[in-house]
């Protein structure tokens, strides 16, 4: 898929096979890039990158990416690292990203900027944007990638101060580190895992509706993962926490980094071994078990009680899954 950029010819984008996970059908799962660590504790190789016409950078700001109208459709705002100078020689902070077809691709943070839209290198080229709202319209590799890049920013702005001491942190290892400049703690970007599971008995699925979630509107049941707590222990708390629903059998079904701001979701079946349901009315203000055809009906968009997420959610595929696998 051609990917253009305002200021460069387009510039191909695999999708390399071998780097996609194969038949994940979940948003923000499809990042081609050869992340090449090994490239990371290594400053002048990202310095001649960083000088090469054909790198690519795209700015978030207040962790919205640089949005870009073309002819056809709306698409990330890869910058050539020239447009740039003057960010890129400062403190900003700076991501390696990977690589892909030999090009290098980093984000960088322009938050100090008051009003990029408007003033500075940047103004008229395009929109930050949230990238929840504007995930769907990209291509899938495009949203992984994007989503890899808010973490990692998002990441380094809370985190500038070292947990163990309390003093200014720095950016090390082209952005995959931040060590402490008192006591020389390194710091790594975290992930975190939760589990969100469709807990299914005969035929019946058990969703959930948060508490400011509109009404109608019904997911899996999720929670993150605690420490010293295996992935079906959670899938197997959470739900029992929420609705009293004992499970078994927890089968894990696929995972997707879900960056908001760093969380990696994984997507579980359980067989329900219990029926009634007593809500705990903090985490989950509603719980019901929903028949297959009123859920296919939610994910067609053709019912009237019934919304579900929509298909960048891993919600949404787990009952996708549930609904084929039914035959
Ligand atoms: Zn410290």
């Amino acid at each position: 898929m051609p990917r253009a950029t305002p200021l460069a010819n387009p510039v191909p984008l695999g999708n390399s096979p071998a780097m996609s996970p194969p038949r994940n059908p979940n948003g923000f799962a499809h990042n081609p890039l050869d992340r090449s660590a090994h490239h990371r504790t290594d400053p002048d190789w990202i310095a001649q990158r960083l000088g090469d016409p054909s790198s690519l950078v795209v700015p978030f700001w207040r962790a919205m990416p640089l949005i870009v109208k073309l002819p056809d459709g709306r698409d990330t705002g890869w910058l050539r690292p020239s447009l740039l100078p003057s960010a890129l020689a400062g403190e900003a902070t700076l991501v390696f990203l990977g690589v892909e077809k030999d090009i290098a691709y980093f984000a960088l943070d322009v938050s100090d900027m008051a009003d990029p839209e408007r003033e500075g290198p940047l103004a008229g080229l395009g929109r930050f944007e949230e990238l929840r709202a504007i995930a769907p319209e990209l291509h899938r590799a495009e949203a992984s990638i994007l989503a890899q890049a808010k973490s990692l920013i998002d990441w380094h702005a809370r985190h500038r101060f070292c947990a163990q001491c309390g003093a200014r942190t720095v950016l090390a290892d082209a952005g995959y580190k931040r060590t402490c400049s008192a006591c020389e703690a390194q710091h790594f970007p975290r992930t975190d895992p939760v589990v969100i599971t469709l807990a299914t008995r005969e035929g019946r699925c058990l969703l959930g509706r948060g508490p400011k979630w509109p009404d109608g509107f019904f997911s899996a049941l999720a929670g993150f993962v605690e420490p010293g707590e295996t992935i079906e222990q959670a899938a197997a708390r959470e739900i029992f926490e929420e609705t009293q629903v004992r499970v078994e059998n927890v089968r894990i079904f696929a995972s997707q980094p879900w960056p908001y701001p760093s969380s990696l979701m994984i997507g579980c079946f359980a067989e329900a071994a219990s029926e009634a349901i007593t809500v705990d009315g903090i985490e989950i203000a509603e719980a019901r078990w929903f028949d297959r055809a009123s859920v296919a009906a939610a994910l067609e968009g053709r019912s009237d009680v019934l919304r579900t997420p929509p298909p960048l959610a891993i919600a949404h595929q787990l009952l996708r899954v549930w609904i084929a696998e039914a035959g």
